[in-house]
């Protein structure tokens, strides 16, 4: 059982860091759906570093569903041969011509319409609710699921998301911030409790159960 202490503790101190500590991406910089849609899927296997000027090219030269259902595939995928984005790409094309024919265009908002696209799972229809529509939802992956397992003590076989964690990551979420509050978690999770925890510069050390009972002890 998490303690509103603790959760709100956990809340404060990560919002708190983010503010200084903000990783910058063009996708995050100019916020739609669709982008939301394109970098989710360039993202799910490629490091958002390599990622970032191959996305830009994309979108200026395919700025939304229709544009890009009705472009050449061959052509699309011939932009990104050294990503290993191909098959990706495929499934976003195929994405849009859904979007196009069943959405006329416009990005669906809901779980289950999002979770009835191509290559769209869990995790990406709560990225684009969360970060596209500004929706508060949790976006909960393996990077969050190690931060919140360390932070509030769950056991360590829960390496992967599962309904409890989800439902502890949706009691987190602050009204009206959910979308900031995810980006935290993204980039507190990439910069400071990665799979080797930079502990020395965690704002969160002080109430962490996994550095008190296991680290500092
Ligand atoms: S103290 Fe260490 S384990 Fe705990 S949240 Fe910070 S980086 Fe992660």
């Amino acid at each position: 059982m998490v303690s509103d202490a603790k959760s709100s503790k956990f809340v404060e101190l990560l919002l708190g860091w983010h503010e200084h500590n903000r990783r910058v991406f063009p996708w995050r910089e100019y916020r739609t759906p669709y982008n939301t849609l394109v970098a989710e899927f360039f993202l799910q296997r490629t490091p958002a570093d390599r990622v970032a000027g191959f996305y830009c090219q994309f979108i200026q030269k395919y700025p939304d569903p229709f544009t890009l259902c009705s472009a050449d595939p061959n052509v699309v995928t011939s932009l990104s041969t050294q990503l290993g984005l191909k098959k990706r790409i495929l499934w976003l094309i195929e994405a849009s011509r859904v979007i196009c024919e069943r959405f006329s265009g416009r990005i669906p908002d809901t779980n289950s319409d999002l979770r009835s696209l191509p290559g769209v799972g869990c995790y990406t229809a709560s990225a684009i609710l969360s970060l596209g529509y500004g929706k508060d939802v949790a976006i909960v992956d393996v990077n969050v699921t190690r931060v919140l397992t360390r932070f509030f003590g769950y056991s360590s076989s829960s390496r992967k998301p599962n309904q409890e964690l989800e439902s502890l990551a949706e009691m987190l979420l602050p009204k009206g911030k959910g979308s900031d509050f995810n980006e935290a978690m993204l980039d507190f999770a990439a910069l400071i409790c990665r799979k080797k925890p930079r502990h020395e510069d965690c704002p969160l050390i002080d109430c962490c159960t996994f550095y008190s009972h296991f680290v500092s002890v």
